[in-house]
């Protein structure tokens, strides 16, 4: 067989064995006994377009910590463990990374690996230790703070718990919420398609996308004022037809419907940032010594700093729309299933995954996306006459390399899935070390904590002479895959046979 034909004959096994089919190689150096080896380690992707078993082992992950945390009964303990030897790992691999993303041509592939091991890291609640010191955040003026929405306010009780409920046959219920939060209207739709295209609001949509994970901040802070507990939740972002974020919410606990659809109405986040309603006439230029420049006037714009001084108004206005579904769900029944279910669907799709019959819409929308701003650092500030934070010399509007801007993200470049701290007692890491445990103590290999100063992981570069072609790599997990499994099914055979 020619090399390039058994590699997709070894991918198909792979994906049909459940092993990832893009490892990415990593040479362990112990330090003990002075050898090294190279190790595949799964690539952990959460998008079946890359991985599918890493995606489905994903999903099944989160649907076990959906599942976890929404009718607890005891209060969760949060004690954070110290780190592991993995987190260790990622971490020095992450500083790897950005070193050599930082010297090479083109870093857009590695921009993507540091992203995948950020969001590893963040699961693995480490982010403070990683992103290092955090800029104290500047002191805003008094007229520019949110008001507060006119809601009612309850004292705040020291639980993450809901009420229960005695039912009629004394049995005790713990009913928890299940809720729908969707954006306005930007115009008419139907099956997910503008019927007036001119008339879409497609610049608010967009808009809306960007700054959509702020609003759902906001809507959670309203909910624990509301409830006067510490409301704990499970969400997912989900891409509507119109091809707009919305949010699928598992509540532990429970609030009248009638107050969670007035929390929605009295939600929203103001976006203070510098106007961006007239582009300039000519594209800034670059001095070395004073930044960019307007080449019409010659005058030098006013740095990100600057122009947030001399904010009057926000730039926007972010809301939810009217439409809000509040379900009731009672635990251990179908609906709970059915509801974790659909939380998780479409974790394995991007937001932009399949625009079937839809790619003129979706044109349109990315069209509007292009020129937005998408954070204080975005490109597109010269656009509108303010030097972007970080101002450098080369940057261009309209070319922002983002994950906003992407037709995979469509405005939304926050997490996917967005737990509350004390949800369940486990992180995601939590859950997966449970069954790597479990399978040792199974192979009567107890899982000993091993040396964290005993190994040295440094990425393979490509042309390795000791990395052996992805087929054959693949193929030998496989097979180790397999002997597990193997040797899994015997002990619980010999396992049933003693019983
Ligand atoms: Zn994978
Ligand atoms: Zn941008």
């Amino acid at each position: 067989m020619s090399q390039p034909l058994a590699r997709d004959v070894a991918v198909e096994i792979a994906k049909l064995n459940g092993v990832c089919i893009r490892p990415l190689a990593l040479r362990r150096l112990d330090l003990r006994t002075g050898t090294s080896e190279i190790i595949d380690v799964p690539c952990g992707s959460t998008m079946e377009a890359k991985c599918p078993p890493c995606a489905t082992r994903n999903q099944h992950l989160r649907m076990a910590q959906c599942r976890k945390g929404w009718h607890l009964d005891t209060e969760p303990v949060v004690t954070p463990d110290p780190a592991t030897e993995d987190q260790r790992w990622l971490i020095e691999f992450r500083a790897d990374l950005q070193a050599r993303h930082d010297s090479a041509e083109d870093p857009s592939d590695l921009a993507e690996a540091i992203d995948a091991v950020d969001a590893e890291i963040n699961t693995a609640g480490l982010r403070g230790s990683v992103t290092g010191p955090t800029t104290p955040k500047r002191s805003r003026s008094t007229r520019r703070r949110q008001d507060a929405p006119d809601l009612p306010k309850r004292k705040m009780a020291p639980t993450t718990l809901g009420r229960t409920f005695t039912g009629a046959d004394g049995a005790t219920y713990r009913p928890s919420l299940f809720v729908t939060l969707t954006l306005p209207s930007y115009g008419k739709v139907r099956n997910g398609i503008p019927v007036d295209p001119a008339a879409y609001d497609y610049r608010r949509a967009a808009r809306d996308a960007l700054h959509f994970s702020k609003l759902v901040d906001r809507f959670v802070q309203n909910l624990r004022r509301v409830a006067g507990f510490d409301v704990q939740y499970f969400a997912t972002v989900e891409p509507q037809k119109r091809l707009a974020p919305h949010l699928h919410m598992a509540i532990r606990g429970t609030l009248p419907r009638a107050e969670m659809k007035q929390i929605a109405a009295a939600t929203y986040h103001q976006v203070w940032w510098p106007s961006t309603d007239e582009p300039l006439e000519q594209i800034p230029v670059w001095d070395d010594e004073a930044g960019y420049l307007d080449p019409a006037t010659g005058e030098v714009l006013p740095t990100w700093d600057e122009a947030l001084d001399q904010l009057d108004e926000p730039q926007h206005v972010i809301r939810f729309g009217d439409q809000v579904d509040v379900k009731g769900i009672l635990s251990g029944t179908q609906d709970a299933d059915q509801c974790i279910r659909y939380l998780s669907k479409y974790l394995t799709k991007s937001l932009g995954e399949g625009f079937e019959g839809r790619q003129e819409h979706a044109d349109r929308f990315l069209d509007a996306l292009r020129y937005e701003p998408c954070s204080p650092t975005c490109p597109n500030w010269l656009r509108y006459g303010v030097q972007p934070k970080h101002a450098k010399r080369g940057m261009l509007p309209g070319h922002c390399r983002s994950k906003a801007h992407k037709p995979d993200h469509l405005g939304y470049a926050g997490r996917r899935v967005l737990v509350s701290r004390k949800w369940s007692n486990k992180t995601l890491t939590e859950h997966k070390q449970d069954r790597r445990t479990w399978v040792l103590e199974a192979l009567g290999q107890p899982d000993e904590p091993t040396d964290p100063h005993r190994y040295l992981w440094r990425p393979v570069k490509a042309g390795d002479p000791d990395l052996a072609p992805l087929g054959v790599r693949l193929l030998r997990s496989i097979a180790d895959r397999q002997r597990w499994r193997a040797h899994l099914r015997d002990l619980s055979a010999t396992e049933e046979e003693a019983a």
